[in-house]
């Protein structure tokens, strides 16, 4: 099948060695807590290659979701450095980083987050008018919500959609505009089993495509069924690291 996900590898600023998708080094966040601070990512260092799925796993609580957020360029770690396809977006200037957000990395959350007033299609085609992107949005965004299986669905609003319809929409949106990773945070722990089943399908296909994905799940046979690696965390320290494939 030809991948309708290829995507763009620009020439950086690059770290020397390996250029991996995703590149974490010795992240730490300490949130304000009374008088003093309270560590809550106590040093955590990660790769994730191109066309990798890296899963993590820990308690509620651990860290994850801060984790998740600083990889993403969405919070700013207390120290260490987050580097993007060779890219340190931790002191990039604030345009720079929200480009290489568009660009470069797709988010997919537990909530869905569509936009109520919009279709399937318009919410997809949102992306798109943030970044430069080439082409048609239209069609890219009916491109990628055919790769989902939701063509028959391009004009229905969010309200009447299932919630693992609704699922496959926000993936949809993260991939339009070619991301090289997509970092998806308990993406089926608001669905029923057959809808678990049928994002869990369009993660492999993604996945199987090149893309680069962390996943942040509590469900283990889901874990151990699309991953490559998982991690470990507790209490804001990787604890373990095992490869699964
Ligand atoms: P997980 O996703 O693994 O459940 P989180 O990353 O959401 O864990 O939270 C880790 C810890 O950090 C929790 O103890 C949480 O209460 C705390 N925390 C998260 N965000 C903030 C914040 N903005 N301010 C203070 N504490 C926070
Ligand atoms: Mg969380």
């Amino acid at each position: 099948m030809e991948s309708k996900l290829t995507p763009s590898l620009h020439t950086e600023q690059t770290h020397t060695g390996k250029r991996y998708a995703l590149e974490g080094r010795n992240i730490t966040k300490n949130f304000a807590f009374g008088q003093g601070m309270l560590p809550i990512l106590k040093g955590i260092s990660l790769t994730v290659e191109h066309g990798e799925l890296l899963a993590i796993v820990g308690p509620s609580g651990s860290g994850k979701s801060t984790l998740l957020g600083i990889l993403a360029g969405l919070d700013t770690p207390t120290g260490g450095q987050v580097f993007i396809d060779g890219a340190d977006i931790t002191h990039m200037k604030e345009g720079q980083l929200a480009a290489v957000r568009n660009a470069k990395i797709g988010m997919v959350y537990q909530g869905f987050n569509l936009i109520p007033t919009l279709t399937a299609q318009e919410n997809v085609e949102v992306p798109l008018y943030v970044g430069k992107h080439h082409g048609s949005p239209a069609k890219r965004a009916q491109e990628m919500l055919e790769l989902v299986g939701l063509s028959h669905r391009l004009h229905n609003r969010p309200h009447q959609l299932s919630g693992g319809e609704q699922q496959r929409v926000a993936i949809a949106r993260a991939l339009v505009t070619m991301p090289i990773l997509v970092i998806m945070d308990e993406p089926t722990a608001a669905l029923g089993v057959r809808e678990t089943a049928a994002v869990m399908d369009v993660i492999r296909r993604i996945n199987e495509q090149g893309l680069a994905i962390i996943l942040i799940s509590h469900n283990l046979p889901q874990v151990l069924e699309l991953s490559d690696r998982v991690m470990v965390l507790r209490a804001g320290r990787r604890v373990g690291c095992v490869k699964t494939a």
